[in-house]
């Protein structure tokens, strides 16, 4: 970024670095004392991708704060990449999930919250014939498979960029020259993902047509607007055409809501009135117990449950042993009815609002070629003059030096952000002051850079 003294950058950074060593000891020490028996020391691969050289280490987290075990606190804008959107340890949720614990975890067989849980996601997305899965993730795969049955084609089209959690078929790069390949760090992919995928740029209608024509895509797989490289929204009219052409080539429509549930009660499918075929939703449902649902039209779900309800179910490719189990229910209905509601979402998307105009004044005030987006509750920032309309422009514009330096500058004044992006999400715990201190300390880093 030429604004940006890249020799000054590394000086800076250095300095994040020894300061963010020297505040913690105790999360060094337990990450030196995890190596010897986790990969990498951490107990998930994606643990290692903080700016700091090692991760903190968490003590206990309460609504939009944590405390890390060097006893520092922090204002939380990561929300464990939306699996806390709720807030850490809601009270509602909390209570419920301490009850079902002590009534039993999981039977293969369904409790009185399952029935209300199906009635309130109909209620928000106005799709039925739910089902539920352990992670986003799960729910995409079993879509997928379950789209490939009812339309017997073989293909799944997805955006360049995106990202559906760990799907072999979405692992695919679209390069400038119109070639595909397996996404960078796809690690033992089945088969080129070629064979399975097709994949066009966000907000490209006449590559959408040509890639449908052929009739042999089962079904699309989209996030309403790319929230996983950086935000990129829907231009006009996107969704309209999106709805249009997958309808015409017979094409299923999939809407997976996992992060864009910021935009409202109902995600984006219900602020803005899309009517897919299925709808995915993960993470922050059940306050980070894990839960997935997926559900479908009326007359999709009427073709399902024959299907799916053979003798050889098990054998089928969707579901799993602990899926729908009792404790991530009563998470799932505490959640949904008393912690993410319709009037917690309205201060969410005020405080959205709030963040977004501290973060433009910063840059305005600052004369920065920068910019942030806003999705309901949600906001990205990115190092670069122009919103990006495609996924390509947007990975086009990543800076990774400076995004490592702002989240280490903000992690070393007790702000967390994503790691992976600058995202910011509100839970309805968060209040103003943890988004006017995210401004002061996003006004520091940038006065360093500046100065
Ligand atoms: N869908 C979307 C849109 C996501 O952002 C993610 C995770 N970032 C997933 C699905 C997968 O979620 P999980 O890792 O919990 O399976």
């Amino acid at each position: 970024m030429s604004t940006v003294d890249r020799e000054r950058l590394r000086d800076l950074m250095d300095a994040e670095r020894r300061r963010f060593a020297t505040d913690h000891p105790r999360s060094l020490e337990l990450f030196e004392r995890s190596k010897r028996s986790l990969l990498s020391g951490v107990p998930m691969n994606w643990m290692t991708r903080w700016a700091g050289g090692f991760p903190v280490f968490v003590r206990e987290a309460h609504g939009a704060h944590f405390v890390d075990v060097d006893g520092r606190e922090y204002v939380d804008l990561c929300l464990g990449d939306t699996g806390a959107m709720a807030g850490h340890a809601p009270p509602a949720a909390v209570e419920a999930i301490a009850r079902q614990a002590a009534n039993g975890i999981t039977f293969m067989l369904p409790t009185e919250d399952s029935a209300w849980v199906g009635e309130e996601l109909t209620r928000r997305f106005g799709l039925t014939g739910w089902q539920f899965a352990l992670t986003a993730t799960d729910a995409n795969r079993f879509v997928i498979r379950l789209a490939r049955e009812l339309t017997g084609r073989p293909k799944v089209l997805v955006f360049n960029w995106c990202y559906h959690g760990s799907v072999d078929e979405t692992f695919i790069t679209l390069h400038e020259d119109g070639s595909v390949s397996a996404r960078a760090g796809n690690l033992g992919p089945p088969v080129d993902p070629s064979v399975t995928t097709k994949v066009v740029e966000f907000n490209d209608v006449p590559a959408l047509e040509r890639a449908l024509a052929d009739r042999d895509v089962a079904c699309v797989l989209a996030e309403p607007a790319l929230t996983n490289i950086g935000i990129v929204l829907p231009e006009p009219g996107y969704h309209d055409a999106l709805r249009e052409l997958t309808a015409a080539a017979g094409t299923l429509l999939v809407i997976d809501e996992t992060h864009t549930i910021c935009a409202g009660p109902g995600g984006y499918t219900a602020a803005h009135g899309l009517k897919p075929d299925a709808l995915t939703i993960g993470k922050a449902i059940a306050s980070g117990v894990p839960a997935a649902v997926y559900g479908f039209t009326p007359e999709i779900a009427s073709r399902l449950g024959p299907m799916t309800s053979e003798q050889e179910a098990d054998t089928g490719g969707s579901g799993g042993t602990l899926a729908g189990n009792a404790l991530s229910m009563a998470s799932m209905r505490a959640t949904l009815g008393e912690v993410l509601t319709d009037a917690a979402f309205e201060r969410m998307i005020a405080l959205g609002e709030r963040f977004t105009s501290g973060v433009e004044s910063v840059i305005s005030d600052g004369g920065l070629p920068w910019h942030v987006t806003r999705l309901g509750c949600r906001a990205e920032y990115l190092f670069s003059a122009r919103r990006p309309r495609t996924g390509a422009e947007a990975a086009a514009n990543a800076d990774g030096e400076l995004d490592a330096y702002m989240h280490l500058f903000a992690l070393n004044r007790g702000i967390l952000l994503t790691p992976f992006h600058n995202m910011a999400l509100m839970s309805p715990a968060t209040v103003d002051w943890d988004v006017d201190r995210h401004t002061a300390v996003y006004a520091e880093a940038a006065d360093s850079l500046i100065a």
